[in-house]
């Protein structure tokens, strides 16, 4: 959890702000991992409750889609979001603070790392990937695979050979 204390806001009139810095090391946002987070966070009193604005900096470690290696990868948070008050429900929002007043932003960072969380992620663009025969990994090294040929019809062929 990352919490801050919202409670000046509550009964204070809309547009009163807080501020915070945040430099924290590595975090374990539910189901990722990043490896720091920095940047500011912005919280203003308005009608519905609290506007939670942050720019954030981060690295997650993702796997590249040719190579299968884990790699760091950078990204930059926008986020904004509505966070209600405890104790009155609204279905359009779905960020509450407790009922004292405190808000964990990692929940809302986490949801933000998955909307930058690349689909198709490469170690670097020209990636050789790994020999579809051997699994050799082509960045690291070469290999004496014949660099034609598909390699389900290679089994093919073998079976045929194996069948005569
Ligand atoms: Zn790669
Ligand atoms: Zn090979």
């Amino acid at each position: 959890m990352l919490q801050f204390d919202l409670s000046p806001l509550i009964g204070s009139k809309p547009g009163k702000r807080l501020d915070f810095s945040l430099d924290e090391g590595p975090r374990q946002l539910g189901d990722v991992g990043v490896s720091f987070l920095r940047g500011r966070v912005r919280f203003t009193r308005i009608q519905e409750g609290v506007l939670v604005e942050g720019s954030l900096e981060t690295e997650v470690t993702v796997e590249c889609i040719r190579c299968l290696t884990p790699f760091p990868y950078d990204m930059k948070l926008e986020m904004e979001e509505t966070v209600g008050f405890a104790g009155r429900p609204r279905p359009d929002i779905n960020y509450r603070l407790t009922d004292e007043g405190w808000f964990d932003v990692l929940p809302l960072i986490r949801e933000q790392v998955w909307v930058a969380m690349p689909m198709k992620p490469l170690c670097r663009p020209d990636c050789r990937g790994l020999c579809p025969q051997c699994g050799a990994n082509l960045n690291l090294e070469t290999c004496t695979c014949q660099e034609t040929g598909d390699p389900r019809l290679a089994v093919l062929a073998e079976f045929y050979e194996q069948s005569k």
